[in-house]
């Protein structure tokens, strides 16, 4: 016998949760489906572990610089990692609690363990039991991407999942993978002590990035001493002597890396092989991506596609936005849209970049006039005060319109004060509007109107 739902969602990643909760506050019935842990990636083996771990590392890298602050530091930093791990364990561990308990305390909502797979356009089958719905939402993420590397099979290897397990230094950690995974991972084990190598197959790091912001996190890394090797074309896994050897070039041998432990952060992959899709009829493109309408519908009526299994995001606040736009055009009669949303991210290394709209490559292919200016932090007050020098913040503007196009704030508080920018953009108000404002001092976003000051001609 199927059982019958109003709603059925599968997984409990970033836009499941809320999705629920809304549904069954406007009356439905709602069965969701989550196969391993509660609260997906960004909980247990993304952002929030991760952000907890660089914290944890951005603590010792302060204390090692306790002399230019002025205290002294009797003895080595030395970082325990089992005590580094548990404190991460505890505030992951709290989120994935606090996403089951919200759902099972929730009102006509079932909560099912199990793996969830389709048997038709309208109902899933999981642990035998069939579940039918009129509506179905897809919620199921995404994993690391374990590439075809010569020698993979011969070797162990971590990815962003099991580094979730390491509770020691390694000695030696080669990251395979220049971006933004990869690089919060070096940053962080080199602050904890480990000797730290990036291997990158293209000729720079973070490639989807401006020139000169990639150069500048390169240089940040490299003066803590991690080791960037870029262009590396074939990369090859091999074991050697107790150590992986990482080979960088296309020919045998060396030049090669030796390392203790090799960390895989080469993209990410949907999770949408296993769930069936070809029994509902739904369409995946050429990489497994749920294809989604604009209202992030599939092709088949009554399934939606939600957060990084629709290749629309890749990111929480994507999949939480996927949730708002599908629960306010269900629910509101709204005409919410993925096209509205404006491209917003920050790489959490230290200092951070935020980024908001348009790169450099982006407005110069869109071919329109624009402005540009860029600052350096050491002439930020609040950024010396700090002795937190490093970075630059670059904004561009439509020379017509002068609407802010896209910015980099590669600097302390540049995840914050990219804000700033970011809901002028959204409210299509011109780039005068943060000039003549009055911001606090001393803070780094009082700086934004000197910054918009210096524009000009975009090379
Ligand atoms: C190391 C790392 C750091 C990151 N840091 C950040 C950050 O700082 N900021 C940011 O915005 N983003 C960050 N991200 C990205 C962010 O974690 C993801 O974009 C976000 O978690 C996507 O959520 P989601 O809702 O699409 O799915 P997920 O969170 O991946 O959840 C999907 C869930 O579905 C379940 N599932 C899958 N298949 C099935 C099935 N067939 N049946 C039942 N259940 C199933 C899975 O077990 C999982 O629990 C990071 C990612 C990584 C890897």
């Amino acid at each position: 016998m199927a059982r019958h739902f109003d709603a059925i969602i599968i997984g409990t990643g970033q836009a499941g949760p809320p999705l629920a909760e809304r549904f069954v506050t406007a009356g439905m019935t709602v069965a969701i489906i989550e196969r391993h842990k509660f609260g997906g990636t960004c909980v247990n083996t993304g952002c929030i572990p991760t952000k907890t771990l660089v914290a944890s590392a951005y603590a010792a890298h302060i204390i090692r610089r306790g002399a230019e602050y002025g205290f002294n530091v009797n003895g080595e930093v030395r970082v325990d990692m089992k005590r580094v791990k548990a404190r991460k364990d505890e505030i992951s561990g709290r989120s994935n609690k606090g996403v089951e308990e919200k759902l099972r305390g929730l009102k006509n909502c079932t909560v099912i363990g199990g793996h969830a797979r389709f048997q038709s356009s309208r109902s899933v089958v999981v642990n035998d039991d069939v579940l039918e719905a009129d509506k179905i939402f897809i919620n199921v993420g995404g994993r690391a991407s374990i590439p075809p590397l010569k020698g993979i099979n011969d070797v162990s290897f971590l990815t962003n999942s099991s580094m979730m397990d390491v509770d020691f230094l390694p000695e030696h950690l080669v990251i395979v993978g220049g971006s933004y995974v990869g690089l919060e991972f070096a940053q962080m084990y080199r602050r904890f002590g480990s000797e730290v190598t990036i291997v990158e197959m293209g000729p720079r790091l973070i490639g989807r990035e401006d020139e000169d912001v990639s150069e500048a996190v390169r240089e940040i890394l490299e003066t803590e001493g991690i080791r960037v090797l870029l262009n590396a074309k074939c990369i090859s896994l091999a074991k050697h002597d107790g150590q992986i050897a990482v080979g960088v070039e296309c020919d045998d041998g060396p030049p090669e890396v030796l390392g203790s432990h090799v960390l895989l952060a080469v993209g990410r992959t949907p999770n949408t092989q296993d769930l069936g899709l070809d029994s509902a009829g739904v369409m995946t493109d050429k990489r497994g991506y749920i294809v989604v309408d604009d209202q992030l519908q599939t092709n088949v009526p009554g399934i939606w596609a939600l957060g990084d299994c629709n290749g629309r995001g890749a990111f929480t606040h994507t999949a939480y936005n996927d949730f708002e736009i599908v629960a306010d055009n269900l629910l509101n009669a709204d005409h919410r849209r993925v096209s509205d949303r404006i491209q917003t991210y920050a790489l959490f290394t230290d200092p951070p970049l935020g980024r908001c709209g348009l790169t450099d490559a982006e407005i110069r292919k869109s071919g329109r006039a624009a402005l540009v200016a860029k600052y350096p932090m050491s002439r930020v007050s609040r950024a010396y005060e700090k002795s937190e020098t490093q970075g630059f913040m670059k904004i561009s503007v439509d020379a017509e319109t002068k609407q802010i196009l896209g910015a980099a704030i590669l600097g302390t508080g540049g995840d914050e004060v990219v804000h700033v920018l970011l809901d002028v953009m959204y409210a299509k108000a011109p780039y005068t509007v943060v000039q003549r404002a009055m911001h606090i001092h001393p803070t780094v976003a009082e700086y934004l109107p000197t910054v918009l000051s210096k524009l000009e001609p975009f090379a």
